[in-house]
């Protein structure tokens, strides 16, 4: 096939993501990836500024992350674990536990961040049967919040901008409260939590856990909020006896400057959710944790097990590459790297804030988001940016960038650049 038949055979063919089949948008053609550039099959070469979905923190083709694939794939590449085990798995598991939060050290391991999320609320379910509370079975949330697509998890995504509107009367019923006002560096004032605690007082006794993405709010809407109020709501959860699960799919391995994003609020949760970056990007991957105390309860019951097992839960090339890829965090200075970058994001993002188009400008770690007052049109815009040399997939009002960390200065800067440049013309 040539490249014109690859793109006519996709057209007709291939579901994208959140795409018509009939009237499907352009996409473009990548041939490989190197570093922080993504190079299309006529030869054009992009910047990445949105890590494949916050995934590709180390770049693509890492030497050290491909040496890792090849090593385990002469030794297995998948092997059930269902009554197997193997030393990727083990290594990983000591690897991640030893820097999740206090409490925290029970693994699951799971195919993608949506199933870890599945997995998160079943376990919610499965520790209240088991304390004999069966009323226990609703989750609280707060809007615009993205928590995956699959059916529960789309469950605790916003209720406006998610998929409820389409799947009403077919989707578990839950709470929500709005999302705190607050933002991140500011504290949290009684008018902020007071509608949750309210809340709580009233329907504690019918909620399994509060489930939340802790300070960066991701696809639902790009929003960071305040960590004193993550601290508050960890504090209600444990007042009104209920778990909190905090979904660290997107925020994880140091995107916002700390290794996880409750550490900026000082918590830890009862249940945690992991994947995207786990595997520096090079596949599907995730994991469920929980505390001690949790898995316990779980198992104390009849049927004395976690209901839950997928075919390729612990996937050995999976484990071993993120083992790769945890090793190579470990040795960066994390908070220096995130926080320059973050520096630099600032510095050359803020200037959008004064555009007469622009809403607001933020920035935190290594996100940059520029909130726009209308939203864009994402076929203009992402042609328009690839023409800059730029990988950025804007979404409604939002553009927003969170670049692989090893990207350079002089990469960062063409990335704003070009972004600005974009934005100003529109
Ligand atoms: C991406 C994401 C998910 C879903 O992960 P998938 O791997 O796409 O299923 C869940 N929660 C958050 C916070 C995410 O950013």
């Amino acid at each position: 096939m040539d490249t014109k038949q690859l793109l006519q055979y996709d057209r007709e063919h291939i579901w994208h993501p959140y795409t018509s089949t009939v009237n499907p948008l352009p996409v473009f053609p990548v041939k490989r990836a190197e570093g922080v550039y993504l190079e299309l099959e006529d030869g054009r070469r992009l910047i990445d500024g949105m890590s494949s979905w916050w995934c590709e923190v180390h770049g693509y083709n890492h030497p050290v992350l491909n040496a890792a694939v090849e090593k385990q794939l002469k030794e297995m590449s998948h092997v059930m674990f269902g009554g197997l085990t193997h030393r990727p798995a083990v290594e990983l598991a000591e690897k991640i536990l030893s820097r999740t939060p206090a409490g925290i050290d029970k693994i699951f391991f799971c195919d993608s961040g949506s199933v870890a999320v599945e997995v998160a609320m079943k376990m919610a379910i499965q520790y209240w049967y088991a304390a004999g509370c069966e009323e226990k079975k609703h989750f609280l949330t707060i809007t615009k919040g993205y928590h995956g697509d699959t059916w529960n998890a789309m469950s605790v995504c916003d209720p406006v901008t998610g998929m409820h509107g389409i799947f009403h009367g077919c989707l578990p019923i839950q709470y929500f409260i709005h999302r705190p006002e607050c933002r991140f560096g500011q504290a949290c004032r009684d008018e902020d939590i007071r509608e949750l605690r309210e809340f709580l007082e009233q329907h504690h006794a019918d909620i399994a856990a509060v489930i939340l993405e802790p300070i960066v709010q991701g696809a639902g809407g790009m929003w960071f909020y305040s960590a004193d109020y993550l601290r508050q709501v960890r504090e209600l959860c444990t007042r009104y006896q209920l778990l909190l699960i905090c979904d660290e799919i997107a925020t994880g391995f140091g995107r916002t400057g700390k290794w996880w994003a409750v550490e900026h609020a000082g918590i830890s949760p009862d249940i945690m959710c992991i994947g995207k970056a786990i595997t520096g990007g090079y596949m599907s991957f995730a994991a469920t944790l929980a505390t001690d105390e949790v898995a316990r309860q779980i198992c104390s019951r009849d049927p004395f097990v976690f209901m839950h097992g997928p075919t390729f839960m612990g996937n050995p090339l999976a484990c071993a590459v993120a083992h790769a890829s945890i090793g190579l965090l470990e040795s960066y200075d994390l908070e220096q790297k995130i926080g320059a970058i973050e520096r630099q994001l600032e510095a050359e993002l803020r200037p959008a804030a004064g555009l007469p188009q622009v809403e607001d400008v933020r920035v935190l770690g290594a996100i940059g988001v520029v909130e726009m007052k209308e939203p864009v049109d994402m076929a203009v815009f992402q042609s328009r940016f690839v023409e800059e040399g730029i990988w950025v997939r804007p979404f409604g009002k939002l553009v927003y960038i969170m670049p692989p960390f090893v990207i350079q200065p002089d990469e960062l800067s063409c990335l704003t650049q070009g972004l600005l440049k974009v934005i100003a013309h529109e």
